[in-house]
């Protein structure tokens, strides 16, 4: 009788830390390759498919796609509030709140998060340039961009 099948085969390629989803801190992970082969009495012949590479976090085990190694820690509490001081500074200087919410975004920040703090720096209300669009916090007199003067 001939025995044969399929059995995955996994290497690890690599180490490093990351930001485990699962356990919502810094681990250190071990990234593998896993692919599936062709066997024959148990013994893996031809490798069939792509191999699949993940990342499985050393501590849970919990295994993700190569994409967790780009995402980022969620900003601890202490960086909220600098964020909250410059931000206030900035807008209340020029910078249109588009910006900012861009460059929170890029740091990591939640958008919704973003938002908020936004509220919290300047309130709600707004001066927005005729001819780009872009809104400012209400102290602002000038379009930073296009040098308009922003309407109350
Ligand atoms: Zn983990
Ligand atoms: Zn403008």
């Amino acid at each position: 009788m001939i025995i044969f099948g399929m059995s995955p085969r996994t290497k690890t390629t690599g180490t490093g830390t990351f930001f485990c989803p699962h356990c919502r801190t810094s681990r250190s992970y071990e990234r593998k390759e896993g692919r599936n082969y062709f066997s024959l009495y148990f013994i893996p012949l031809i490798p069939l498919g792509k191999p699949q590479t993940y990342i499985e976090c050393s501590t849970c085990h919990v295994t993700f796609t190569a994409e967790v190694l780009s995402a980022k820690a969620p900003p601890a509490k202490a960086d909220l509030v600098t964020h909250l001081n410059t931000l206030k500074t900035s807008l209340e200087q020029g910078t249109p709140v588009e910006y900012a919410l861009r460059d929170l975004t890029i740091a990591g920040v939640d958008r919704d998060v973003a938002l908020g703090l936004v509220k919290s720096a300047i309130g709600e209300a707004r001066r927005i340039c005729p001819e780009d669009g872009l809104s400012y916090a209400i102290s602002v007199t000038k379009c930073s961009e296009c040098g308009t003067p922003l309407p109350l």
